[in-house]
């Protein structure tokens, strides 16, 4: 689309002589707010917090500009250009080789675009990034907000307060939560204390998986207040809610729009890879907010930080049933690759895998390749028929887990898709190939958490089988071994 300036205010034409792509228009005039001006209530609750495409908002475009000419929609450029180097305002790429151009209808030229947040629809040069400048939604609580009955554990206690705190002062907080020490419910007080203070609160998580998961327990513990569930394709798209759980890709649409934002699973993929997602993050939280991180398995950096006193953070050292975290043993298997070519597998491997099959006790065994598990997967079955492999691309994928959970799978081969996540109540655990790349500090960690997570069957063993002992692998014992003896300190653990 072409815009013009006339009488100091943007106006949208393609015929007028001297129209431009927006991109072209350095200084964008933002018309004074009208008080007196009856605003669309639909367009409000669409808009507020957002930035969103023309293509997103279904209303027309004289409707838009009748609110941006009385000082109530924003436009803003979709690429923002530093001298010539262009970058994408929605999802901060600089990057070059992930900017292209093509021929554009809308503003009749060779238009520049960003590939990288193109999932979300097309950000071009003569695109406008849309927002609210006007009131934002009245929202009305209930006296009693949460509904949440449960009981949490003193270790999820001490960090509910200090999540409360963080919100109350617009502070930032890391949460280092061991796997299983419950995290979920460590949140309630904090988006009680949020709503309370007519704060907009969003949980942002990787997986989509998570959101679907989370969505009901939170309209659980909260049932009079909107919650607006966000993922590819989902019905809440035009919701205005007070609480928000969406995927991380969904905080490219959302602009200065929350005072709290907690980031679930920071080191998890995509996040870590994709700067894009960190960009989304900063902008979708109101200038002065709060952020609260929560993982399991926070970067070195960010451990180092922690260590430094530089980066605010509590640990929940121990799980909700009080037991202490398996600490893995690590055995030496030899040049397992090799003898998988020969269609072999190494002694000790089958040993421990027979061993499970004859004592009935469930096993998930982790490969670093799928092509490297499909040649093993012939070779245990010699123990078990039932025995089934899973990885990411895999159709059946959600079949087998639910068959594992029934207990209809004795053994599970997986990669690394199933690292987190997952919770199977009483199982041993193999990585096969420890010393592999792809297995981190963070990977290894997720892993062993797969281990003893419920009250009735607290341990579960951990064996990693290597070719050479890794520094990841002695970080992730080592990592282990110091949340047990800090649960064990604070009082956390029974034993
Ligand atoms: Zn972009
Ligand atoms: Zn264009």
């Amino acid at each position: 689309m072409r815009f013009t300036i006339k009488n100091g205010i943007l106006l949208p034409s393609n015929t007028i002589e001297d129209s431009r792509p927006i991109s072209q228009i350095p200084a964008l005039p933002q018309p004074p707010l009208n008080q007196d001006y009856h605003f669309n209530g639909n367009l409000q609750q669409l808009l507020t917090g957002k930035q969103l495409l023309l293509n997103d908002i279904p209303f027309p475009l004289n409707e838009i500009q009748s609110h941006y000419e009385n000082g109530y929609v924003t436009y803003r450029h979709g690429i923002i250009y530093k001298g010539k180097q262009p970058a994408c305002a929605r999802c901060g790429n600089k990057d070059q080789q992930w900017f292209a151009y093509y021929p554009c209808a809308r503003c009749g030229e060779t238009c520049l675009y960003c590939r990288q947040c193109i999932m979300m629809g097309r950000i071009s040069g003569c695109t406008p990034l849309i927002g609210w400048n006007g009131p934002v939604p009245d929202t009305i609580h209930p006296e009693k907000i949460s509904q949440w009955q449960g009981t949490l554990s003193k270790g999820q206690s001490e960090a509910s307060n200090r999540v409360v705190g963080a919100i109350q002062e617009n502070k930032e907080l890391l949460v280092w939560a061991v796997c299983g020490a419950g995290k979920t419910e460590v949140l309630f007080a904090g988006i009680e204390a949020a709503l309370a203070a007519k704060k907009r609160i969003c949980i942002a998580t990787p997986r989509t998986d998570v959101v679907l998961e989370l969505t009901p327990r939170l309209k659980a513990a909260f049932p009079e207040i909107t919650v607006a569930s966000l993922y590819g394709g989902s019905e809440d798209r035009h919701l205005y809610a007070p609480l928000t759980i969406a995927t991380t890709h969904q905080l490219l649409r959302f602009y200065h729009a929350f005072d709290a934002l907690i980031l679930d699973e920071v080191d998890a993929f995509p996040y870590t890879v994709e700067e894009s997602l960190q960009h989304a993050a900063i902008q979708a939280r109101n200038p002065a907010s709060a952020m609260i991180y929560l993982t399991a398995t926070p970067n070195e950096k960010w451990q180092r930080e922690c260590r430094s006193g530089k980066r605010a953070f509590t640990t929940i050292p121990a799980r909700f049933h009080r037991h202490p975290l398996p600490v893995p043993e690590f055995i030496w298997c030899g040049n397992w690759q090799k003898r998988l070519q020969k269609n072999r597998m190494p002694v000790n491997v089958l040993r421990w895998i027979n061993e499970r099959i004859q004592a009935n006790k469930q096993a998930l065994v982790f490969f670093p390749h799928i092509s490297l598990m499909e040649t093993a997967l012939p070779i245990l079955r010699q123990f078990a028929q039932t025995i089934e492999a899973v990885h990411a691309e895999d159709p059946d994928r959600k079949e087998k887990v639910q068959k594992m959970r029934a207990k209809e799978i004795p053994l599970l081969l997986t990669t690394t898709i199933l690292e987190r996540g997952v919770t199977f109540p009483n199982i041993d655990v193999a990585v096969i190939g420890a010393e592999d790349t792809i297995f981190t500090e963070s990977a290894l960690v997720q892993i062993a958490g797969r281990a003893g997570r419920s009250k009735d069957h607290p341990k579960g063993k951990i064996t990693f089988f290597h070719y050479g002992k890794t520094d990841e692998m002695l970080k992730a014992k080592r990592q282990i071994i110091e949340m047990n003896r800090e649960g064990l300190k604070r009082g956390l653990l029974d034993c």
